[in-house]
């Protein structure tokens, strides 16, 4: 058989993915129907693993509890590509797809990322395919990426069954990146347009999430107040000492801190005297959100000083601020511009929220595109999916015509996005960053 030439790949790639799309929307419905949180994706997990079944594919299962991994073998033994799916919910109960239960809803498109995993598969198992590649291709089906149900996961962390409470986290300490070399994966966003949008390149913030005690006195609110301490005050005056010093965080850091007061007194007749908070500090550089989360402690802590309460901090390592990888970047707008009106592609503003992809992008290149091809807020109870087409196929078409792109043709792609990639830090400096960001203030 003659050598086929890259187009021809692609378009193999294109069609398989094509013809694979009303199976794999199946998948996805089916997932949106019974959403389940981080570290809990049992039946989620299942669904994963009758698809890989079904596809012949051999993986290995356990992977931060409920992820999955299948290896796709190229021609010849090269580098490996990733193309991550993540398999968890967040809460949003009024949406109407949420759990009755648990309140767990798939408004942040999850389930379409496990379709779009799938689908970049499908693609390069048409015939002929992997076998015109140097190099492997992994489906990785991650757990656990949105950073909620604290107090669920720091059991799970007393029990062992895991160190970090983010599932890319909790991966790259296990080992899980250790064999990939790089690593995609889309995101669903609001579509501006009826054609959907391709947004490239968008970084985001990291953070540091924190649980906060004030303690006080209790005493007689009215008829004493002279002999408590109150442990409310101080939290306010904590929140507003951080108020005060928002203006000396520069625009370009983007810190975020946002915090809400999980109990703050028990009877309203009595000083309260236990105050519990929660909140994250964000920013767009680890510097800068490591300087932010220290001055806020301060600030925090004066606010008990200023009533005579304690108030203890507890920093729990989240996520790293994303890290676009540049090369593999250009790489997808030019498939893309393929598949969508050329307006259509375009790089995106920094975002401010969060993600653990942007660990994974501190170790090695990544792409995370967002794609628009929904309707409503994301994480809201208006969340659909509006732009099929775009959801279903197009997107999954652009990432595996790039994973052609890096490993064709002798992988000169990726030989490139190795040969310009510094990472910011090794897996050993990262897990070391991680353990000096959990501490008690
Ligand atoms: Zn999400």
């Amino acid at each position: 058989m003659a050598r086929l030439t890259k187009e021809e790949v692609k378009e193999r790639v294109c069609r398989a993915i094509e013809d694979a799309a009303p199976e794999l929307k199946k998948i996805a419905v089916s997932i949106m129907a019974e959403p389940e949180l981080g570290y809990k994706e049992d039946k989620t997990s299942s669904k994963v693993q009758r698809a890989f079944d079904a596809m012949g594919l051999t993986y290995t299962t356990g992977h931060g509890r409920t992820g999955l991994k299948a290896r796709l073998n190229g021609g010849a033994s090269g580098y490996t590509v990733a193309m991550i799916g993540e398999l968890d919910a967040i809460v949003c109960p009024k949406h109407p797809a949420a759990d009755p239960l648990t309140g767990a809803a798939h408004c942040c498109g999850h389930n379409i990322q496990i379709a779009n995993m799938l689908a970049v598969g499908k693609g390069l198992m048409a015939d002929g395919v992997m076998e015109s590649l140097k190099g492997d291709v992994v489906l990785f089906a991650v757990p656990a990426e949105e950073y909620v149900e604290i107090d669920y996961r720091n059991k799970l962390r007393e029990e062992g069954t895991i160190k970090y409470l983010g599932g890319k986290q909790q991966l790259i300490y296990e080992g899980a990146f250790d064999d990939i070399d790089m690593a995609m994966q889309m995101h669903v966003a609001t579509a501006e347009t009826p054609q959907g949008e391709m947004n490239l390149g968008t970084t985001s913030n990291g953070f540091i999430g924190k649980l906060i005690e004030y303690k006080g006195k209790a005493a007689h609110a009215a008829a004493a107040p002279h002999e408590g301490i109150n442990a409310l005050q101080a939290a306010m005056m904590g929140v507003m000492g951080v108020n005060a010093i928002r203006d000396t965080f520069k625009e370009s850091d983007y810190i975020r801190f946002h915090p809400i007061i999980n109990s703050g007194g028990d009877l309203v007749n009595v000083v309260p005297d236990k105050v519990m908070m929660e909140s994250y500090v964000r920013g767009a550089n680890v510097e800068a959100m490591i300087d932010a989360n220290k001055r806020i402690n301060r600030a925090l802590k004066a606010g008990g000083d200023a009533v005579g309460a304690t108030c203890d901090i507890q920093d729990l390592p989240g996520y790293l601020p994303m890290r676009n990888d540049a090369v593999m970047n250009d790489l997808l707008e030019a498939n893309s511009k393929m598949l969508f009106p050329e307006d259509n592609v375009r790089y995106g503003e920094h975002m401010a929220g969060s993600t653990d992809m942007g660990d994974v992008s501190h170790i090695m290149p990544v792409i995370h595109p967002w794609v628009g091809c929904i309707d409503g807020v994301l994480h809201g109870a208006d969340y659909v999916v509006s732009v099929e087409e775009v959801a279903y196929i197009k997107t999954a078409q652009a990432l595996a015509m790039t994973i052609v792109d890096l490993l064709y043709d002798d992988a000169a792609g990726a030989e490139r996005v190795m040969a310009e990639f510094t990472p910011a830090l090794t897996k050993e400096e990262y897990l070391a960053l991680m353990d000096s960001i959990d501490s008690k203030h």
